[in-house]
């Protein structure tokens, strides 16, 4: 908190700047011009607001008149003619309004609306630009714009422009008197400044940057930002580093720190940090002192953060903490704590504080007058297009100010222009308050301390409110994700590896009516990244031993099927905490026994914890008998009973959420359960054993028969006492399982019901106005993620042929830079097949895809380990293999459609409907794919696979699967039978009024 009398200080501050731009307004929201009006507009309608900036972010793709036509008429249906007339206005268009001038109109007025923010399209613009700002005593600091690097051509292509860039503006700088002449004499501005400084995004460096390679990352992203360094010290200007996401924030002050003890005698590299981040204090502290430490000076640019709602969506998406401060005061109050701590640090940290909010611009000056901090050693920054008279204000006061100028073509800069619209119009926005709901300058001054403790005080009552414990079971919510992020939950992956690596050679034995039992026959469970390396051996179990298992269920089932659901509920929580606690270890132990990414390891283990949570509220929720009816004198009881010994056969690919969800709903419906887990992943199985048996399941309800398929595959199934059989897997044996339950086995007393997921020929549609920085990298983790081997894989892409070859172009250029290997080093991002059969299988149809279409793409693989190379093959056509089949491998197929109602026949046109998706921009598209796109799991803009236990039940019908979505509200019926006792309760006429029986008629 600022003491009282600092305090008043800079409130008096304020009220000078505020009494130098009396009746200003930025640009912006000057309603004088077209663009303010949009604005005002926008303000004033939550809803067109949203339309306008979705429209601004697919405007630069609308390459045709009709496009444009379209999707004007889609966005702006109703609200059309205003913003039509206001665009024209901006376009200077008059006259009758066709296809053509349409085009020309908006196109010039988005063009317009981009230049307010961006300083040019190209090298000449941009100098051309900053000149001009330079006569008007503005320094700039330049950006190049872009978002998403997706190759390594593109990450190459970017430090390109960074080169030439630095190239043109030294060249140009002959021309350019420095800042501040008169009051200073050399070459730099302000006598201290260099004249040349640049911003960074360094993920825009490497493709492949990801927090789970932090290693990998950290070094690709210098391997090319020392080329820029090297270039920036060349001419002695200024390099930055700009902070991106949450995700990136340790990677790129890693690579910070790297860059400065490699470059310890030069003064300018920067970098900024984000008042927003709860972690900043300390990521300040840290900074400071390891500065000093290595004696080196470091210069930092203090922003708030301009990725507010997405890192508030994403967190609550993923259920991870917020990363942000929730409440806009506490983020001022971290910015002038933060402020304050650089200043008082000035002689090792030069300070660069960039906000357009007069009250923290205030307190910094007032806080360096406090400080004596001299010239040199702080400056401020705003962003170029904004707040103009905020800006002359601070050159006013102080004489030093630097305009973030970001250049470039538009479609690049369209995230950059929407987050500034976004930034501008957003309801808590000092700006937005000052000019355009003109609150008074003591609110606009006041202490943000002052404020912070008000609105705690404000919220407590309600949050005391929301904490009195309820009596019930919180409601479910999804496992958080992992935080790759934190180094504590890198450096435990590696660990529990190293565990696991550890325990390789042990044998599994059955688990049969509470014990153990060994057989003769061992099956060995390899690494499929090094097949010699065997993590154990498996006993098989025979025919006897699943007699034996089916009996022991059998049991078993006469006592658990009139166990509580609440305690059978009671079972599954229990073994959630079991499973969360050793969730490091059966993530570590699905690398090295199926070859899964450390990410989509974590990610089956946290879907399995999801399955438990899920399943043991909804029992509890149907474990009530309902009520049906409303009749005086009868009752009707409608409740749910278990169906008996429950066969569950798993596959290998979800080795332990597909397995716990088929058991875990069976278990808790009051089934008793055989399970046959993939001799693929049997040790994984094993550890259902260890859960189970920790949580003290009572005996024979959960058995354990790892076996051979062609030995008790059948067996198991035609069993007459197995009343149900969970199955997921192939198409082939699904069909098989489901003929062979309908046949009645001698001694079987009732139906069996199959509960059948099986496989699919998912297919995306790119729609030629789709987002290809979204569409490219969600397509490619859908088709490779896990070498293909989801149910839910895409592995058909079909492409509108406007964007077909960019799409192609940019998809192979992401292919080309994917490390292959054994993904135990987080760096490879495709690993092996899951054994020797699959890949033989798969390679066998990468030939007949070579015959069919063209080869676009197909990369290299180890010499050991079931590996297949990564394959893109294009020209596919519906009536093509590659395009009917399930392949289950690396192994992409692209198809070109004329238009998107072609494109979404063939999406349609296999046999299969499990999941979907589709790239689009266009509200009518997306409606149209909804209705007709069908498939069990429907996606649109995101990836197809990844579904989440009770966001996104998953399961698919036609030749997919029966239609009964696991992890959803269904999915336990399908375990048991309803019944329904009815009773006469009259008695000679008397009957007990019964609750909700709504009847008045009593005996009097
Ligand atoms: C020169 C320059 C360089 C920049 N570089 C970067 C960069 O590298 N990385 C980056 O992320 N941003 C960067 N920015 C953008 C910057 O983050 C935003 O422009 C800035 O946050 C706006 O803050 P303000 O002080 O101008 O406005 P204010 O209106 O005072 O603050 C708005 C900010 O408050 C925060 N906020 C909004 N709602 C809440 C809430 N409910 N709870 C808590 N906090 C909230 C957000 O950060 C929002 O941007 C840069 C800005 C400038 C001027």
């Amino acid at each position: 908190m600022a003491d009282s009398e600092l305090n008043r200080r800079i409130v008096s501050c304020g009220r000078e700047m505020f009494a130098g731009i009396y009746g200003e307004t930025p640009s912006l929201f000057d309603k004088g011009r077209w663009l303010g009006k949009l604005m005002a507009w926008s303000m004033s309608d939550e809803e067109f607001k949203t339309r306008l900036f979705r429209f601004v972010d697919v405007f630069p793709t609308l390459s045709t008149d009709r496009m444009v036509a379209d999707h004007l008429e889609e966005y702006f249906a109703g609200a059309q003619p205003p913003v039509l007339a206001l665009l024209r206005q901006a376009a200077g268009v008059f006259g009758p309004f066709g296809n053509f001038i349409q085009r020309k109109a908006v196109s010039t007025a988005i063009r317009k609306m981009a230049q307010q923010f961006i300083v040019g399209e190209n090298t000449t613009e941009a100098i051309s630009n900053i000149e001009r700002l330079r006569h008007q005593g503005f320094a700039a600091v330049v950006d190049v714009l872009g978002e998403a690097t997706l190759s390594e051509k593109e990450a190459d292509a970017y430090v390109d422009q960074y080169l030439n860039l630095i190239g043109s503006i030294e060249r140009a700088m002959g021309r350019w008197k420095p800042l501040g002449a008169g009051r200073t004499s050399g070459s730099m501005d302000w006598g201290h400044a260099p004249r040349i400084n640049v911003s960074v995004k360094a993920t825009a460096l490497s493709c492949l940057a990801s927090p789970m390679d932090y290693e990998g990352s950290v070094a690709a992203i210098l391997r090319r930002l020392r080329l820029i360094c090297r270039r920036v010290r060349e001419v002695n200007g200024f390099l930055c580093l700009d902070m991106e996401t949450y995700r990136y924030k340790e990677i790129i002050l890693e690579v910070y720190r790297r860059l400065k003890l490699e470059n310890p005698d030069y003064p300018h590299l920067g970098l900024v940090l984000q008042s927003y981040l709860r972690d900043t204090d300390h990521d300040l502290d840290n900074l400071v002192t390891w500065a000093r430490e290595n004696c080196l000076g470091i210069s930092i640019r203090l922003v708030k953060g301009a990725y507010w709602d997405y890192e508030m969506i994403r967190s609550r998406q993923s259920g991870l903490p917020e990363p942000v401060w929730t409440m806009k005061a506490e983020t001022d109050a971290a910015f002038e704590r933060q402020a304050r701590r650089i200043m008082e640090n000035s002689d090792v940290c030069h300070f660069a504080c960039a906000s357009h909010n007069i009250r923290s611009i205030s307190a910094v000056i007032e806080l360096a007058q406090e400080l004596a901090i001299s010239d040199d050693r702080y400056e401020f920054q705003v962003l170029y297009g904004m707040a103009e008279p905020v800006r002359k204000a601070i050159l006013n006061r102080t004489g030093r100010l630097r305009l973030y100028c970001p250049y470039g073509p538009m479609v690049p800069g369209m995230g950059y222009l929407v987050r500034r619209l976004l930034e501008n119009t957003s309801n808590v926005s000092f700006l937005r308050q000052t000019f355009v709901d003109a609150a008074g300058a003591e609110k606009l001054l006041e202490d943000p301390v002052h404020v912070v403790e008000r609105q705690r005080l404000a919220v407590q009552p309600r949050l005391r409110e929301g904490a009195k414990p309820s009596g019930k079971v919180i409601p479910f919510s999804n496992e958080p994700v992992i935080d790759f992020t934190r180094e504590e939950q890198r450096q435990a992956f590696r660990e529990h590896i190293g565990q696991v690596r550890n325990r390789f050679g042990r044998k599994y034995p059955l688990f049969i009516g509470g014990q153990q039992l060994e057989t003769e026959d061992l099956l060995p469970s390899v690494n499929p990244s090094d097949p010699s390396e065997i993590l154990g051996w498996v006993c098989q179990a025979g025919t006897d031993e699943v007699a034996q298992a089916i009996g022991a269920a059998r049991k078993s089932f006469e006592t658990w099927r009139d166990v509580t659901p609440e305690i059978r509920a009671e079972f599954l929580l229990k073994a959630c905490t079991v499973v969360r606690r050793r969730i490091y270890e059966l993530s570590a132990l699905q690398v090295l026994e199926i070859g899964k990414q450390w990410d989509q390891a974590y990610a089956d283990v946290t879907e399995a914890i999801d399955f438990l949570e899920y399943y043991a509220r909804e029992m509890m929720r149907l474990g009530s008998p309902r009520s049906m009816g409303k009749v005086a004198g009868e009752t009707n009881q409608y409740f749910y009973e278990p169906k008996g010994v429950a066969a569950v056969i798993a596959p290998w690919n979800f080795p332990l959420a597909i397995s716990m969800g088929m058991v875990s709903a069976a278990i808790v419906t009051g089934n008793c359960v055989v399970f046959k887990p993939s001799g693929l992943t049997s040790i994984i199985g094993w550890q259902l054993v260890e859960i189970f048996r920790e949580v003290g399941l009572p005996d024979g309800v959960f058995n354990f028969v790892p076996g051979r398929s062609g030995i008790m595959g059948d067996y198991l199934v035609d069993h007459p006492h197995v009343s149900l059989i969970a199955f997921t897997g192939s198409m082939e044996v699904g069909l098989r399982i489901i003929e062979r339950a309908t046949k009645v086995q001698p001694g079987q007393e009732m139906i069996k019901k199959v509960i059948c997921e099986m496989g699919g020929k998912n297919a995306i549609i790119i729609d030629e106005d789709a987002d290809l920085d979204e569409a490219v990298p969600h397509v490619f983790n859908s088709v490779f993620g896990f070498q293909g081997q989801k149910c839910s894989a895409c592995s058909r892409v079909i492409v509108l042929d406007r964007i077909y070859d960019k799409f192609v172009q940019r998809i192979v250029a992401l292919a080309e830079a994917v490390p292959v290997g054994p993904v135990e080093d987080p760096a490879n991002l495709i690993g092996a097949v899951a054994e020797e059969n699959a890949r033989r299988r798969i390679m066998n149809y990468i030939e007949v895809g070579r015959q069919e279409g063209s080869l676009l793409y197909q990369g290299q693989v180890p010499e050991v380990g079931f590996f297949v190379p990564l394959t893109i093959i294009g020209d596919i056509r519906p009536e093509h293999r590659l395009a009917q089949e399930e392949i289950f491998g690396p192994v992409l197929a692209v198809m070109r459609a004329r238009d998107f109602n072609e494109a979404l026949a063939w999406a349609n046109s296999t046999r299969y409907a499990l999941t979907g998706g589709v790239f689009s921009r266009s509200p009518e598209h997306i409606a149209i794919a909804t209705k007709r796109f069908r498939v069990g799991n429907l996606y649109l803009n995101r990836n197809c696979t990844g579904a989440l236990v009770g966001r996104q039940p998953f399961g698919g019908f036609r030749m997919s699967g029966a239609g009964t979505k696991a992890g959803g509200p269904d999915y336990l019926l399908h375990f048991m039978d309803p019944r329904v006792v009815t009773e006469n309760t009259m008695r000679r006429g008397f009957a007990p009024v019964g609750a909700g029986d709504g009847s008045s008629c009593r005996k009097r």
